[in-house]
């Protein structure tokens, strides 16, 4: 099923401010919430679903890597699928989390740490670099850690605060008409402490929008849609959260002469009809250097030959495929009227052999004849 985006789910725009997102998410909550909709399991995945937007909307980290990557930049992060799906997670799980006290579930109390959001990068190669493998450096724009204030986000000297608004627990109680919900901190967004005299660097926020370069190691034989993990090159964690990781995925350019199957490799190998009829031998490229590939006499278009270990590795396996070369037959043009008039020679001493010379229309005009007379029954 494809996943709907995050704003469509909670009907506000891509501009939309933490509080309307939070007053869409309560709005939506209530309305499909499992205890009103009884035995409904569209409500049910209704529910889930507005839950998990609002979990990464209302995260201003994974609001941004979800704005700039989308589904793809968050998974991993334990959203949409990736390690801890939200799909496994039991329907208790969600009661214990947003309606707590109602249902019994266990109240969260401490400040929460939050870890860094992963981040996405497409790597962009040509062929024979995914094959020999590289070394690159990649330029990823990310929420470092910051100096100044070493991540407190409080200006030098100072240190946060207990929050007011909920004691330091990071979470507080709210009546929404019968229910009481529990939900994070508005003041402290989970934190349990604020800033009273913000750092300068990072204006409170402990993190600062940089840069970051990085050095790739690409191991040989990778392929389109593989992902190299870079552990903690994600974004910097909050309140002394560990950082996200960094995936790299990868995309291999098409080639001009090859194409890729795993192991294998496929080109087209075009062909004079002189040299199919009388057979010889062509040069033949591959990835590291030229073979002679032999052409028997009386080679059709469309044959396929295969050079056994002339294909890559892989990052799996290091015995090399197989390359596949498929002749194409060249019909000759911009002919002169002496070539035209030897053809017209050629066809008129190849048709004094009847169908001899012509071993694929042999089999086809009896099949032709076979299709009339079977119509004609
Ligand atoms: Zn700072
Ligand atoms: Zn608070």
């Amino acid at each position: 099923m494809a996943k709907r985006d995050y704003y469509e789910v909670l009907g506000v725009s891509r501009s939309a401010s933490a509080d309307e997102i939070k007053k869409a998410y309560r709005r939506l909550a209530m309305k499909y919430h499992p205890d009103r909709n009884k035995d409904d399991a569209d409500a049910e995945t209704r529910f889930k679903e507005v839950k998990e937007a609002y979990e990464v909307l209302s995260d201003t980290d994974k609001r941004a890597t979800y704005d700039q990557f989308g589904h793809e930049g968050l998974k991993g992060a334990g959203m949409g699928g990736g390690r801890g799906g939200f799909g496994a997670e039991g329907f208790s799980d969600i009661f214990g989390d947003v309606f707590g006290d109602i249902f019994g579930g266990g109240r969260r109390g401490g400040s929460q740490v939050f870890r860094g959001a992963d981040l996405g990068y497409q790597l962009k190669l040509d062929l024979e670099k995914a094959v020999s493998g590289d070394n690159v450096t990649i330029e990823v724009p990310t929420q470092v850690t910051c100096d100044t204030c070493g991540g407190s986000g409080a200006r030098k000297g100072s240190e946060p605060v207990t929050c007011n608004t909920c004691g330091g627990a990071g979470q507080v109680r709210m009546q929404q008409g019968f229910f009481s919900i529990q939900q994070t901190c508005p003041a402290c967004k989970g934190a349990g402490t604020v800033i009273a005299d913000p750092c300068e660097a990072c204006h409170g926020r402990g993190r600062i929008q940089k840069t970051k370069t990085l050095s790739v190691k690409v191991p040989a034989g990778i392929d389109d849609g593989d992902r190299i993990r870079l552990s903690g090159e994600g974004e910097a964690g909050r309140n002394g959260g560990p950082p996200g990781d960094l995936y790299v995925e990868i995309r291999v350019r098409p080639h001009k002469l090859f194409s890729r199957d795993g192991a294998d490799l496929s080109c087209e190998v075009p062909i004079s009809f002189t040299t199919a009829a009388l057979g010889g031998s062509v040069e033949l490229p591959t990835l590291d250097g030229h073979v002679s590939l032999k052409i028997p006499p009386g080679t059709q278009s469309g044959k396929l030959f295969r050079l056994r270990g002339k294909g890559v590795a892989t990052v799996r396996d290091p015995r090399k495929g197989d390359l596949f070369a498929q002749v194409a037959v060249e019909t000759p043009v911009n002919l002169t009227s002496q070539q035209k008039e030897l053809l017209q020679q050629l066809d008129e001493s190849l048709a004094g052999g009847g169908d001899r010379h012509n071993p694929r229309a042999d089999g086809w005009l009896d099949s032709v004849k076979r299709f009339f007379e079977g119509i004609g029954q």
